[in-house]
């Protein structure tokens, strides 16, 4: 049963008024569950660990012929012992073996403050590094976890970003060797469906998406169909080497609904954008983990490749130049853009679209709306929603003003500035509008969200 957890009491919770009492009744279970889950995954792994060393022995009837197989003997006792599948059992051994090496994880799962999920995740992700790197790595894990609301995805996705910065020739590595790991596969589904799934380079999963949402985007709005039948329709489309969508609005006029080429229906071109400072694009290797939009933090050496390669789109983001000029870093990176300037390369031909902050509002701030290259700056830099826990991309959040713009006097606050806007996906627009939860944002851009009644807080960060 789970222990530390009355759970003689949830009858009568369930008469209860009390969102208080039931909000404690299930933040006790969670960490109670959490807590018998470490003990089932660290009871789990010394079970494996016995009975692999009693099959290895041959002490235990079966012969030393199954010595070979002692891993494999031991994993199904243990998948027996728990009603799970083999796989399922290979997991928790997996992450009780791995735990061995990170005893703070180990003493967080224990004491309930993460669930197996996470924990394995981190895990997975921070194995396999040397051990000073592996400490920083999960000191950091511990950290955010603890001090951040952030969801699996970006969790991990900053825990991979961080393994990059440590180790960036060992993240280039795992790279390579991961990519054995890439596969397509279509396996029959319920209701007459298929299921895809697949493993490819970064790059190019971005390109499929970019793909896929540009001919989706090409549909007009009377097209009611789910997005996700949208998506499976553009992709099948681009399987077969088609450039247009059959639009299904039924309108005489509209002029997708033939499926016909149109110049109106020419989807926009599919750029991966790559960000990346100059030294990595000299092949200096930069002071800046590059990424992809859409991706995330990827090796300097895939940058580099990339920005070799003439149909990829660079943008070059020169943060560095400000604070390094006079470094040596900086001073081998030659002539560079004034700082804050951004610029892209395409084709190899970097063309400057950027400018240098000057001092008081910066032009814009008293319009409504966000100038293209200041929605950029926040898609690049919030890269999802900025709610607690939630990972909508940019595509399905919209731009808030976290302190309102005064239409009557756009002087008075509410500027339309980096440190006044942020992503929000409609869901988490709409609870902070009727003021479910108040957010507070930060110079650095964190927010601290407080929930109007019981007034719990939790904070968000950006990406970058
Ligand atoms: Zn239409
Ligand atoms: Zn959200």
């Amino acid at each position: 049963m789970f222990a530390g957890v009355d759970v003689t009491g949830v009858d009568d919770l369930v008469a209860s008024p009390s969102a208080r009492i039931a909000t404690q009744m299930a933040q006790d279970a969670q960490r109670s569950e959490n807590r018998c889950a470490a003990a089932k995954v660290i009871a789990a792994g010394r079970l494996h660990a016995i009975r692999f060393a009693a099959i290895s022995a041959g002490d235990d009837g079966m012969g030393p012929q199954f010595g070979n197989i002692a891993d494999k003997g031991a994993t199904v006792e243990v998948a027996t012992a728990l009603g799970v599948s083999t796989s399922k059992a290979t997991t928790i051994i997996g992450l009780s073996i791995l735990l061995d090496d990170l005893p703070d994880l180990r003493a967080a799962f224990l004491h309930g403050d993460m669930d197996f999920y996470r924990v394995n995740m981190i895990a997975t992700t921070i194995a396999g590094h040397e051990p000073l790197v592996r400490k920083q790595l999960e000191a950091e894990a511990i950290r955010l976890d603890a001090d951040t609301a952030m969801s699996h995805r970006q969790l991990r996705d900053r825990l991979e970003e961080m393994c990059i910065e440590l180790d960036p020739e060992q993240a280039a590595r795992d790279r390579r060797d991961f990519a054995e790991q890439q596969d397509f596969r279509v396996k029959p589904d319920r209701h007459g469906h298929s299921a895809i799934t697949g493993c490819v380079p970064a790059q190019d999963g971005v390109e499929i998406d970019g793909r896929i949402a540009a001919l989706v985007a090409t549909l007009c709005p009377g097209d009611s169909r789910r997005i996700g039948q949208k998506r499976a329709a553009a992709h099948l489309a681009l399987i077969r080497g088609e450039t247009t969508l059959s639009c299904w609005c039924g309108a005489d006029d509209c002029p997708g609904a033939s499926g016909a080429p149109s110049t109106e229906l020419v989807p926009a071109p599919t750029l991966v954008v790559v960000h990346a400072d100059a030294s990595t694009l000299i092949g200096h290797g930069g002071e800046m983990t590059p990424w992809i939009d859409g991706h995330g933090a990827i090796d300097p050496a895939l940058a580099l490749s990339l920005s070799a390669d003439a149909p990829w789109r660079m943008l070059y983001d020169d943060i560095l130049t400000a604070q390094s000029s006079t470094s040596a870093a900086g001073a081998r990176r030659g002539p560079l853009q004034p700082a804050g300037t951004v610029g892209c390369i395409r084709d190899g031909h970097r063309q400057t679209s950027g400018h240098t902050p000057a001092p008081g509002p910066p032009p814009g701030a008293l319009a409504y709306t966000p100038s293209r290259s200041l929605r950029n700056w926040i898609t690049d830099h919030d890269q999802h929603c900025r709610f607690p826990y939630c990972n909508q991309p940019p595509g399905a959040c919209e731009i808030d003003h976290q302190i309102p713009f005064d239409h009557t006097n756009p002087t008075a606050g509410g500027w339309t500035i980096r440190i006044n806007l942020a992503l929000l996906c409609v869901l988490h627009h709409h609870v902070k509008t009727v003021g479910l939860w108040h957010a507070h944002m930060h110079p650095d851009r964190s927010i601290t969200w407080t929930h109007r009644d019981t007034v719990a807080e939790l904070t968000t960060h950006p990406v970058r």
